[in-house]
């Protein structure tokens, strides 16, 4: 299923070029146009799923099995000091392509991105509650 709106789909199935670097039946990987850092890459899948909610289990599995494979790669190609996979789900959460992709981002010592969160407090009592909404049927 392509979306025939969509940017990634486009991007993905070659209707639009891009800077690839890697590309099988199932997906390609773009260098993205705003890079966080040197190599910043996207894996795409070619089929449309607009998220993490919607893309099949075993896609998401290949995806991460190929996310591990060129972080490998790029890592010691670009002399990367490390590495975050980030995969945002939602606008909330910063999405702003809603076709599911991985970010591929190698780090590098004093590359200046702040990726990470900050980091919060909660009482134990919020704690548990969350826990067991989680948990519960
Ligand atoms: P998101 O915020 O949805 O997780 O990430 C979307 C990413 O796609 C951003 O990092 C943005 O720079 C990148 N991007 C958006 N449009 C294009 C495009 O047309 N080509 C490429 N190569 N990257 C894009
Ligand atoms: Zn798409």
């Amino acid at each position: 299923m392509k979306d025939p709106n969509c940017i990634f789909c486009k991007i993905a199935n070659g209707e639009i070029p891009s800077r690839t670097l890697y590309e099988d039946e199932k997906f390609r990987v773009i260098m993205d146009l705003g890079p966080a850092t040197r190599g910043h890459s996207l894996i795409l899948p070619k089929e449309h799923y607009a998220n993490l909610y919607e893309i099949p289990e075993d896609l998401a599995a290949d995806a991460a099995k190929l996310a591990k494979k060129l972080a490998i790669r790029m890592t010691e190609k670009l002399g990367a000091d490390g590495f975050n996979i980030i995969q945002n789900n939602n606008e909330a959460a910063g999405q702003t392509v809603p076709h599911y992709h991985v970010h591929l981002i190698p780090r590098y010592q004093n590359d200046g991105q702040h990726i990470l969160w900050n980091p919060g407090e909660m009482p134990a009592e919020e704690m548990d509650e969350i826990l067991n909404t989680i948990l519960a049927d």
